[in-house]
């Protein structure tokens, strides 16, 4: 796909589908099993310019809008593959792209989309802030033109495989005179300079294959040119972010959760027991078919969402939304794939548990299904805060 070419989303989708038609089943349960990142997947998409989507056609990327983008990490997940091993770049490049200077964005874009550069590891969560994300203790203290930065991040996912890291930093402590959010910063940690002492990564052992890490921070240098945006003010950037991650996650959950609607209906048409094939049984059937209605109506809330997005409308609701019914409704859908492959469903060779393993995810990470839930009833029903 070259930079100035305009794609309609059937073509989106025919053409991701086409790199993803290179990397089957095997592909994914090798790689699960060493635990190994998808390096030869992720090349292929970067090569074909999808990673790049959302990245504007001035700084070489295809500039295509969020629903596009969305359709790019739904057809991943579709095909079987997992979006989470490429989908932080087109989180994190907003950030940049939204409160980066002309000269950091001129400098870096460029890189990330012709894939000189990978920019996929987003450092926020530490062991003692998970959601309450302004009680992170990692701290970066200007010193000249450079800050110091020393702390820990836990579920940094791809750091090992990244080349450049967003960090968030306390750079300045609560006062009277900012609001509470005040006092991060985001940084741009290029993770090719830093040392051995100053920065070390430790995978996690997790039950699905995401390349997680810890991130250990001691006295790291990071040039004050690095920093995005004005100091003190990460927190809203991060925030400004949410909408676009909510719906590329929830396109993601609805990826999933056709594959397995359509490895479920497969096995329920070919299976017999009894003499019958299994999905003549409204006892495997309706789950399926509620599956289904649930991926269609999350879908829906999807499109409305991305589409409020792109037109510059607020869409915080229709967003949360739309990961909540998405991450539930591929969560059903992995459920009733389950139960109707049986015994079967187990094995590795059939997918569906790693496929299970993937999505079971989505209820907790980026965000909990509790913070959402909270979202809503604080933000749009005008119910007394919780937290
Ligand atoms: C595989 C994986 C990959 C990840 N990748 C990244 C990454 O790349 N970068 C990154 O920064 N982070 C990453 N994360 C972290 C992820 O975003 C956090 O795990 C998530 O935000 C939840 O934070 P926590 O685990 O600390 O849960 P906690 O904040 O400790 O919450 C624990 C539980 O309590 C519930 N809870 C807490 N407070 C309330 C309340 N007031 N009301 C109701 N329920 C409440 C939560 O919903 C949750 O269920 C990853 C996590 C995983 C597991």
């Amino acid at each position: 796909m070259s930079a100035a070419e305009t794609v309609t989303q059937d073509e989106l989708r025919s053409g991701v589908r086409d790199v993803c038609a290179r990397f089957p089943d095997e592909y994914w349960r090798r790689i699960d099993r060493e635990e190994a990142y998808p390096q030869e997947f992720v090349e292929a998409l970067t090569n074909a310019g999808w990673l790049a989507a959302l990245i504007p056609e001035e700084y070489g990327g295809a500039g295509l809008g969020l629903a596009d983008g969305a359709v790019i990490m739904e057809e991943i997940n579709r095909s079987g593959a997992n979006g989470g091993a490429c989908h932080a770049q087109m989180y994190i490049m907003g950030t940049l792209l939204r409160h980066g200077s002309e000269e950091q964005k001129r400098h870096w874009l460029p890189r990330v989309a012709s894939g000189e550069l990978r920019l996929q590891a987003f450092g926020v969560t530490e062991p003692d802030a998970g959601l309450d994300t302004l009680r992170i203790r990692t701290r970066a203290r200007r010193d000249g033109e450079r800050y110091i930065a020393s702390g820990q991040k836990i579920w940094t996912s791809r750091a090992l495989q990244s080349d450049l890291m967003l960090l968030l930093a306390r750079t300045n402590e609560p006062d009277d005179e900012h609001p509470r959010w005040w006092g991060l910063s985001t940084f741009l940690v290029d993770l090719r300079e830093a040392s051995s002492e100053q920065l070390r990564i430790q995978p996690i052992e997790t039950m699905l294959n995401h390349n997680t890490t810890e991130v250990f921070i001691d006295g790291l240098e990071i040039p004050a040119s690095h920093r995005i945006g004005e100091e003190g003010m990460g927190f809203r950037y991060i925030l400004d972010g949410m909408n676009a991650e909510r719906i590329l996650i929830a396109a993601e959950c609805i990826g999933d959760g056709r594959w397995f609607i359509d490895r479920a209906v497969s096995q329920a048409k070919q299976r017999v027991v009894f003499n019958r094939p299994i999905g003549q049984n409204q006892g495997v059937a309706f789950p399926l078919a509620w599956a289904h209605a649930r991926i269609e109506a999350a879908d829906l809330m999807r499109i409305r969402a991305a589409e409020r997005f792109e037109r510059g409308e607020p869409c915080a609701a229709e967003a949360n939304m739309a990961k909540l019914l998405a991450a539930d409704a591929s969560w059903q859908a992995a459920n009733a794939c389950l139960d109707t492959y049986g015994g079967f469903g187990f094995a590795r060779e059939f997918d569906v548990e790693r496929k299970f393993r993937e999505t079971r995810l989505y209820q907790v990470a980026p965000v909990t299904t509790n913070m959402i839930l909270s979202f809503l009833a604080q933000n749009v029903l005008g119910l007394p805060r919780s937290y």
